[in-house]
């Protein structure tokens, strides 16, 4: 472990909770830079503490970083510096991306030091599929917004993975059971801490639990896709058949009905010649 960092930006991920979670990798890294551009400093040097290192520390945050991002580029040339938000992966909603787009834009080394990140040990708790997934982040605050926000996600055929505090947990649940669907889905609680949990249901069992007793901790919300579109049945292929048959011919009544319901339009066809006949 002393072999010193090359010049350049570390995107370096840090734990969620338990501690023990800080790779090796990052530990040396934070032990090495010559500056740690770090969420909140205070929160940053209780990591620092725990590996028994003492760095120089600059605040990066949405409310600086605008201000703060020119210098920290500049010194990139020269200098190893370290980038960490209070807790998992910087960057994931958290701040970072313009810092890693204007580094690399002034020719400068983007290292990533991956490692916790709430949303994927969230997914890995979850039982709900994976192959696809979309991360949400934070739903806006406002019910207007949000209401719209879910709108969009409910064609969307991926699991969703979203953030939400406690307080608003029940309320958020209730709303997405209304915008997508009562699916399966998952709570996540304090994932690699003392009271980790993991509760599973509906989205609106999940919304009903949490409404009287809004938990406490961090908390990420996993919400399955949408399930296939049922079959139509023979009712009411037969139904649309008949409706359709009172404006168009056989082959064309058989076309529409097949087109909307998603049936084979040969079979169809044969159903309406036996009803005409
Ligand atoms: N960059 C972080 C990451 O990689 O997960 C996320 C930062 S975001 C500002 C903070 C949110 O992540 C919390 O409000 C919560 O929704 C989620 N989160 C963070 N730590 C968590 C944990 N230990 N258990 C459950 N959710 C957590």
């Amino acid at each position: 472990m002393t072999d010193t960092l090359i010049p350049g930006l570390y995107i370096v991920a840090t734990p969620i909770g338990n501690l023990g979670d800080l790779s090796p990798r990052a530990a040396k890294v934070l032990s090495q830079a010559a500056l740690i551009a770090a969420e909140d400093t205070r929160v940053t040097a209780g990591l620092l503490r725990h590996i028994g290192v003492k760095r120089p520390m600059i605040a990066y945050h949405d409310h600086n970083a605008d201000r703060v991002r020119p210098g920290l580029v500049a010194r990139l040339g020269g200098e190893a510096i370290a980038l960490v938000s209070d807790a998992g992966t910087p960057l994931i909603s958290d701040p970072g991306y313009k810092l890693v787009r204007d580094a690399r834009d002034a020719g400068h080394a983007v290292v990533t030091i991956p490692g916790p990140c709430a949303a994927v040990a969230a997914l890995t708790l979850a039982g709900l599929p994976t192959d696809r997934f979309l991360f949400v982040g934070f739903l806006p605050a406002k019910a207007g917004a949000k209401a719209e926000a879910i709108a969009e996600l409910s064609g969307i055929r991926a699991t969703l993975v979203l953030y939400e505090s406690g307080p608003r947990l029940a309320a958020t649940l209730a709303t997405l059971a209304d915008g997508l669907g009562d699916r399966e889905a998952a709570v996540a609680r304090e994932i690699t801490k003392k009271f980790e949990e993991a509760v599973t249901g509906t989205l609106s069992s999940l919304a009903t639990r949490y409404a009287d007793a809004p938990p406490k901790g961090e908390i990420v919300i996993v919400i399955a896709p949408p399930g296939q579109p049922e079959a139509a049945s023979a009712e009411d292929s037969d139904a649309a058949l008949t409706e359709a048959l009172t404006r168009l011919p056989a082959g064309k009544a058989a076309g529409e009905v097949a087109k909307r319901l998603k049936l084979d339009r040969k079979a169809l066809y044969a159903r309406a010649l036996e009803m005409k006949g």
